[in-house]
């Protein structure tokens, strides 16, 4: 974080024009219910935001199945996009299904807390597994504690599924794109243990950067957020 920044990422931080920029010298928080989900949704953004200079936290509620080689997958994965790692329910295989409501609130209490995040991504309401709902509500809940960006993703999974979610900004990750795919491919429980591949989540990037105009680019909502 304190390393010079490479020329070019220099004069986007001085213009103060990318939502990257934003965030220099401040700590982005992303929250996904599993393993996966961040590097399928934001892993190019996320990795844009730690390149110019923010710390950002991968933060994972549960890990369902196959605990120690899914904690590695996503160590491994959050190492890929320069991002810390944090697993909330951290004591073996558990279910969000299992865990209170007021459990869950709890827990993401905590995070926001504790980490005084400038930006808070997470799953959108708009999904079609229950647990990336749960967690989203959980989310809306800590809105109370903090006046962070609050930001939704693209819905996650591994086979396609059709779930409405309209975009209603962009980040330019033509510059992250590989190393999202490589964060993606470090989850190999998930995609090439099961004979899935993940062209969906480039394909994905390529359409919506085709929205804005550029290479590559992952959509983002906007519940709240400051403009100075
Ligand atoms: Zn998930």
């Amino acid at each position: 974080m304190n390393a010079p920044l490479p020329k070019a990422v220099q004069a986007s931080v001085n213009r103060r024009l990318s939502l990257a920029a934003r965030y220099f010298g401040r700590t982005v928080v992303a929250i996904g219910a599993h393993p996966d989900d961040l590097e399928l949704a934001v892993g190019g953004t996320l990795a844009r935001f730690a390149q110019h200079g923010a710390h950002v936290v991968m933060a994972i509620v549960s890990i369902p199945s196959e605990f120690d080689t899914r904690r590695a997958e996503a160590q491994r994965a959050a190492a890929i996009l320069g991002c810390e790692l944090k697993i909330l329910a951290d004591d073996g295989c558990s279910r969000i299904d299992d865990i209170k409501t007021y459990q869950l609130v709890g827990m993401l209490d905590e995070l926001v807390r504790s980490l005084e995040p400038a930006a808070v991504l997470t799953h959108s309401a708009n999904e079609f597994h229950r647990d990336h709902v749960a967690v989203h509500n959980a989310c809306v809940s800590t809105q109370r504690l903090r006046p962070f960006d609050f930001l939704h993703f693209n819905p996650t999974m591994t086979r396609a599924v059709p779930v409405a979610f309209h975009p209603r900004a962009y980040v330019d990750i033509t510059e992250t794109i590989d190393l999202k795919m490589q964060a993606i491919e470090a989850h190999a429980s998930q995609f090439a243990s099961r004979g899935l591949d993940s062209d969906m989540w480039r394909d994905l990037a390529r359409l919506q950067g085709r929205m804005v105009g550029v290479k590559y680019a992952e959509g983002i909502d906007i519940s709240r957020m400051l403009f100075a």
